[in-house]
């Protein structure tokens, strides 16, 4: 069973292999033919993705063949219309989402632009906005741009890698730094210094209630 299961596991890394041999073979001998602009391009193409063969990434090319926003499924997530929408998390529960999100917003944080984070765990509200616009559970990393939905961590790199997500993200205002939060967006409840409970006096006696202003966390929306 074993000595089986290890011959497809090599006839599998075989087969990659030639794969791969032949999509570098017709690539080089396409390349050669035309000019030597696009025999760079046909190179960068096998050094990017080093995951994927070649014939991989030229299919998902096909695939998608995104040109501008209009290609791109209509989801519109609340104030996003002119914006960028992109839910995120803060959670390292898991270690691949909590990575993913952190690179897109490094990503991101590059092009300089107004992005409206909106952290699932900071805010319960969030995450049932991110669901209903889904229709359904889903989980971070989600990308918006203008009512569009973009993707998720794959989407959004290969996007980056294709040179595609600059045009996306055109007409998008650059951001400027919230001089009330920081851009974190959230700011501790007033009213109840985070603690979530505000004690209110009744016939002599001191009571705790639960704080209304703010969310599960303690926290309220920046209102910048
Ligand atoms: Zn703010
Ligand atoms: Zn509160």
């Amino acid at each position: 069973m074993l000595s089986l299961l290890n011959f497809f596991k090599w006839f599998r890394y075989i087969c990659r292999a030639f794969l791969y041999l032949i999509t570098v073979i017709t690539d080089v001998r396409r390349a050669g033919k035309i000019s030597k602009g696009t025999q760079f391009h046909t190179i960068s193409k096998t050094i990017i993705n080093d995951e994927h063969s070649i014939q991989e990434v030229k299919e998902e090319n096909e695939k998608h063949p995104y040109r501008s926003l209009s290609d791109f499924e209509e989801k519109c997530p609340p104030g996003g219309e002119d914006s960028v929408v992109f839910y995120t998390t803060s959670l390292r529960g898991i270690r691949k989402t909590f990575d993913d999100c952190r690179n897109i917003r490094f990503l991101l944080d590059g092009f300089k632009i107004l992005v409206r984070e909106r952290d699932v765990s900071m805010d319960m509200e969030f995450r049932e906005e991110l669901w209903k616009i889904w229709g359904g559970r889903v989980i971070p990393p989600k990308l918006f741009i203008k009512g569009r939905y973009i993707g998720g961590a794959a989407e959004v790199f290969r996007l980056q890698e294709q040179g595609k997500l600059k045009k996306l993200l055109e007409g998008i205002p650059s951001n400027c730094m919230c001089t009330d939060c920081g851009n974190v967006r959230f700011l501790v409840c007033s009213n109840c210094n985070g603690s979530r409970k505000v004690f209110a006096e009744k016939e002599g006696d001191e009571l705790c209630m639960k704080c209304l202003d703010c969310n599960e966390n303690g926290l309220v929306k920046c209102p910048v």
